[in-house]
């Protein structure tokens, strides 16, 4: 039944696995804090036309991935096939350079779209918590944004992901670049595939990142980005090593690394774990230093990443990283009558205040199968709560771990399952 199957490439986060998100979320929260980033939450979709002008009409992403469609309004809306151009236009928008420079902005579960082939750590829906720093031209940006990414994966307990950076110049000397590059591949193009083919026209900086063996094999001897950059791209390029070094962060100067948006400049950077086969970037980054200004703003230099939430889980699951599992149940209050669930409601109340974890029978179970029920949820303590306590106040109260069982008064209790 179609009605009972999710779309192919989505997925439901199930209660029972939640709580590793949201151990992610704070802890990516947390880190962002530190470095003094404030949240943004942008829509889920935008004008399709922003995505063109952004990310570019040569890309995959623009070509192949986006889930577009006409609204009724005849507009052409498309979901968000990435995080950071949602950003840009809200920044534009809202005149966020109006005030000191630089702003640092994060977003955490944005969901993003496209439309790819569905396997492991690779979904037609996904999630991304991405950072963005706008007004920042130094390396040290580039710096810092790379730290943050690293210190928010060692604290997670991921520690065997590589950094791969490389520089792929900017409007100055791309052009000169793409044309050696043309002149490389123009003898080969006969034995590249498809894609290569249509690239060399378009795009030609693209053809670095094809993933097919035979192509590969031209690829690798093809020249070198970081050979090719102006003054101010090498000057800048060299800081950030520099910096890297200095504050002994390792790194691998990866000219393949060219990145899927036509939006970058200068500095792009991942990180790469070799865990999850070939879906084993975990976050991509870059800098951006025209984007605001293709999408109506005044030129303002940016940089950022963006890094697949589900991605992180599989890395985490496969390097066996311990998430901490959520706490159980203090209490579980067995009741017998209507009066004595009305007791068991008020005493639950009490203890909620108190920050107590609390659980009630609000199905009208015998005490016998409330006392199943105990067993099973996985609780520190029950309470059972019969008819006489109504009178008496008084309370049978059970440690589950030791079998341990006494008469407490109600206003005891609470006192008692102190952890
Ligand atoms: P890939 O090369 O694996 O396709 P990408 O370069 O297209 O990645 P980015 O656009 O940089 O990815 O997106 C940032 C991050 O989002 C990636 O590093 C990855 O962790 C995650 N990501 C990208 N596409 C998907 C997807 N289809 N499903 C799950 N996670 C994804
Ligand atoms: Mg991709």
């Amino acid at each position: 039944m179609l009605i009972t199957r999710a779309p192919k490439g989505t997925k439901d986060i199930l209660p029972k696995e939640s709580y590793k998100w949201q151990y992610i979320e704070r802890i990516m929260r947390d880190v962002c804090m530190q470095f003094n980033f404030k949240e943004i939450r942008v829509p889920t979709f935008e004008h399709t036309e922003l995505f063109l002008r952004s990310v570019g009409d040569t890309t995959d992403i623009v070509n192949k991935e986006m889930y577009t469609f006409t609204d009724k309004g005849n507009r052409s809306i498309t979901l968000k096939p990435e995080g950071t151009a949602g950003v840009a236009r809200a920044f534009v928008q809202n005149n966020l350079g109006a005030g000191t420079l630089p702003v640092k902005i994060y977003y955490i579960n944005s969901p993003i779209f496209r439309y790819e082939r569905p396997q492991a750590g690779r979904y037609r829906e996904h999630h991304q918590f991405g950072i963005e720093m706008f007004g920042a031209e130094a390396a040290y940006a580039d710096v810092e944004i790379i730290l943050l990414a690293m210190t928010l994966l060692k604290k997670i307990g991921i520690t065997s992901l590589n950094l791969h950076i490389n520089s792929i110049g900017c409007p100055k000397c791309r052009p000169q670049y793409n044309e050696k590059l043309q002149n490389y591949f123009k003898d080969n193009l006969e034995k590249m595939c498809g894609t290569c083919k249509e690239r060399f026209e378009t795009n030609p900086l693209r053809m670095l990142d094809c993933k097919i063996n035979s192509c590969q094999a031209i690829v690798k001897d093809a020249p070198k980005t970081f050979e090719n950059l102006c003054n101010e791209c090498e000057e800048h390029f060299d800081t950030l090593k520099k910096s890297l070094d200095q504050i002994n962060v390792k790194y691998i100067v990866d000219p393949l690394i060219v990145r899927g948006l036509d939006y970058y400049t200068k500095t792009v950077f991942e990180l790469i774990t070799d865990t999850i086969g070939a879906q084993g970037t975990v976050c991509g980054g870059g800098r951006y230093d025209h984007l605001i200004e293709e999408v109506g703003g005044k030129p303002l230099p940016g940089i950022g990443f963006g890094m697949g939430m589900e991605r992180l889980l599989l890395t985490m699951e496969n390097a066996g990283t311990k998430i901490p599992e959520p706490k159980n149940i203090d209490i579980y209050l067995l009741s017998e009558s209507d009066d004595s669930k009305a007791m068991s409601i008020m005493i639950a109340n009490e203890l909620r205040k108190k920050g107590f974890i609390v659980e009630t029978d609000f199905v009208g179970r015998s005490l016998k199968a409330q006392m199943k029920y105990a067993d099973k949820i996985d609780c520190r303590y029950v309470a059972i709560i019969d008819d006489e306590s109504v009178s008496t106040n008084v309370v049978r109260l059970r440690n589950m771990e030791d079998g341990k069982q006494k008469e407490i008064k109600i206003n005891e209790i609470s006192k008692e399952i102190e952890r």
